[in-house]
């Protein structure tokens, strides 16, 4: 099938795609980024967009920095960005291990980070980062900039805090300790497919004893989230396997996990065990 008609907008400044936002959102207007999701839905027609906003144009939102400790993310850097570390220390290098579990490599030369973020689904890998590592995005308007934590930002399957007429300009994510371990696991059936559940660790060895412990878990509930019963079974104990255990046991009993046709509800708590146990190994080889 082909796209139901729309008109294509190009701004070249982030207030030039702002004011059209406010113009067209009213008519279901939408942002195009790198498309990969947007355009199969179009050619599915499960999205009719009268109006499509492509940002693609805007300089500006191609910028990829860091600033004020944070690695700031543009809303055009795409996911192949990360295929080679972007900062330094711990979250350059995570960034890496992550990018290579998301779809196929032309997908990740189009598809962007801000766009997974905008698109919410429960097994973006970039959406699970962002709410490990208790990031923030940056939404633009016609009204203004207003900065929504992660933890505000995910509002169910597919629905983020962001309003019609707003542009996810940034994200951002804190730079992390250089003595930060970090640990990433996804399960999914083939290579590139969705995860069915994904984990990703932090923490710190400070004396032997684990400190500032992260698990979040991606895939698995509607949103991503911290999972604060696995990370208390973590904080001050020596890390191994009888931690590792006792968190991914922790982690199995606090989720509530989707079901589809393909994945039973029982069947994602159990990779929870083992994905949540094996991002922990992970970082602790890390
Ligand atoms: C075969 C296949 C496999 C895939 N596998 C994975 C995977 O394993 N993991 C994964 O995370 N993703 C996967 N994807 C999705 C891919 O990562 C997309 O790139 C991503 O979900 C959306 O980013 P995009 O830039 O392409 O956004 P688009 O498709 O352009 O837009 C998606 C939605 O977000 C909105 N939007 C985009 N950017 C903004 C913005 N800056 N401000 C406001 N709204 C915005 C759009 O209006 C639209 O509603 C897969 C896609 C395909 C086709």
């Amino acid at each position: 099938m082909k796209p139901a008609a729309f008109r294509y907008h190009a701004p070249k400044t982030v207030e030039e795609a702002v004011a059209m936002l406010a113009e067209v959102a009213p008519q279901d207007g939408r942002v195009l980024a790198g498309g990969q999701s947007l355009v199969p839905t179009m050619a599915f027609r499960l999205a009719k967009p009268a109006h499509l906003v492509d940002i693609n144009g805007v300089a500006a939102l191609n910028c990829l920095t860091v600033a004020g400790g944070k690695l700031v993310i543009g809303a055009c850097v795409r996911h192949a960005a990360f295929h080679q570390p972007v900062c330094e220390g711990p979250l350059g290098k995570l960034l890496t291990d992550v990018v290579h579990h998301i779809a196929h490599f032309p997908i990740r030369n189009r598809g962007t980070f801000c766009g997974s973020l905008a698109h919410a689904d429960p097994a973006s890998e970039w959406a699970l980062v962002l709410a490990a590592l208790d990031g923030e995005v940056v939404a633009k308007s016609a009204r203004g900039e207003r900065i929504i934590a992660a933890r505000d930002f995910f509002k169910g399957i597919m629905t983020t805090a962001l309003r019609d007429d707003e542009l996810l300009a940034e994200a951002r994510l804190p730079m992390l300790a250089t003595d930060t371990r970090c640990g990433f696991y996804e399960f999914s059936r083939r290579a590139g497919d969705f995860a069915m559940a994904a984990a990703l660790a932090t923490y710190r060895n400070v004396g032997g004893k684990i400190a500032e412990p992260r698990i979040a878990l991606g895939g698995v509930e509607v949103n991503p989230r911290r999972i604060a019963e696995a990370e208390r079974a973590l904080d001050g104990a020596e890390p191994g396997d009888k931690a590792f255990r006792a968190a991914a046991a922790a982690a199995t009993a606090a989720v509530d996990p989707m079901e589809d046709i393909t994945t039973s509800a029982d069947f994602r708590r159990d990779l929870v065990l083992a994905v949540t146990r094996r991002a922990l190994e992970r970082a602790a080889a890390a």
